[in-house]
């Protein structure tokens, strides 16, 4: 089977099991893992930033992060398809308290007029303040779509202007940077908050982090603690991280010329596809993800009329060639 149907589909490779197998390790609620550590650290400084705290999943990262910049009762506004919106069930408001808004575009961008209209300032008893405004790069939903730098400082500009926070859902972020050269502390410089993932195209097993000032971290900690997420002896998973980060940021650049191939085979437009991400639409989605499958293929349909298609570490060029074969034929 070749499998596009996601990025956390990957195997940890051999050379990244023998860095697990060698992590120095320690009881990281008590601060002595000294692999964690590493790797907190390392993160915090390629993203510009103070601190950072490693968390099992991206979700928890982004509950985290979007509560060290809005308290229970605000809310903070994000594109529709946003995966805070969307994908982490109604965690934001189940566990933080907080609610959204969104504001709608077909490829998930910034668009700051709809965002100008949306905002609410604060207005004592009679309305819900606007406290954060959170944007996905890439983003997920919208078919792995860079959101360009110059949209970010912007949204930067006007979020200092009225007085609210950014916080960057970066997931992929290492995608959009290796797409566009834009450097990864220029995404930080944008943003007051961050949560990265390593379990997504860089090839971990398991592991995000969310990135900010010492303060927001230190509050993460213990609300990271409180839900049941301080662990022990992590580093064995950190080192998969740290090797992630030596081996396999670069490379993303191959997952996006196959995911462009993919397209191609498609009959969708590569010139569409910014990263590692390809959407099809058809109107016979499952059926088509059905057929695919018979033919050793396996990709998504998300939703009735479009199939996701997902390059990843385990997808060499021959894997994608022959998938791109198999799919040009249905
Ligand atoms: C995968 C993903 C996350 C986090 O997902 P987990 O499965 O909880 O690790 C967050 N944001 C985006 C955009 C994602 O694609």
């Amino acid at each position: 089977m070749i499998d596009l149907r996601s990025d956390t589909v990957t195997r940890p490779t051999d050379s990244m099991r023998e860095a697990m197998v060698r992590a120095e390790v320690g009881d990281d609620v008590y601060g002595e893992d000294p692999t964690v550590r590493a790797l907190e650290e390392r993160v915090a400084a390629m993203f510009g930033k103070e601190a950072a705290l490693f968390t099992p999943t991206g979700s928890l990262a982004n509950v985290l992060a979007v509560r060290t910049v809005v308290e229970p009762g605000q809310e903070v506004l994000c594109e529709s398809a946003a995966h805070i919106a969307r994908a982490e069930l109604g965690a934001h408001g189940a566990v933080s308290g907080l609610t959204m808004r969104t504001w709608h575009h077909p490829r998930g961008q910034i668009d700051l007029p709809q965002i100008e209209t949306l905002f609410a300032p604060d207005l004592g008893p009679y309305f819900v303040q606007t406290k954060a405004i959170a944007v996905e790069n890439t983003h997920n939903f919208a078919g792995g779509a860079v959101l360009p730098l110059a949209d970010l400082q912007a949204l930067r500009a006007y979020a200092d202007r009225v007085g609210v926070a950014i916080h960057l859902d970066g997931a992929r972020v290492w995608n959009a940077h290796v797409a566009t050269g834009v450097g990864l502390e220029e995404y930080g410089a944008i943003a007051d908050v961050l949560a990265v993932c390593l379990s997504k195209g860089l090839g971990a097993p398991i592991g995000s982090l969310v990135v900010g000032s010492a303060e927001a971290i230190a509050a993460s900690r213990v609300r990271r603690k409180r839900m049941g997420g301080g662990m022990r002896q992590t580093g064995i998973l950190a080192a998969a991280g740290l090797h992630a980060l030596d081996h396999h940021v670069e490379r993303l650049a191959d997952d996006h010329v196959h995911a462009r191939l993919l397209a191609e085979a498609c009959g969708v437009d590569p010139a569409g596809v910014d990263t590692n991400i390809a959407v099809v639409v058809r109107d016979d989605a499952p059926a088509f993800v059905a057929a695919a499958r018979e033919q050793g293929v396996l990709v998504s349909a998300v939703g009735p009329k479009a199939v996701r298609i997902v390059t990843h570490l385990d997808i060499s060029k021959t894997d994608a060639a022959a998938a791109a074969a198999i799919l040009a034929r249905l």
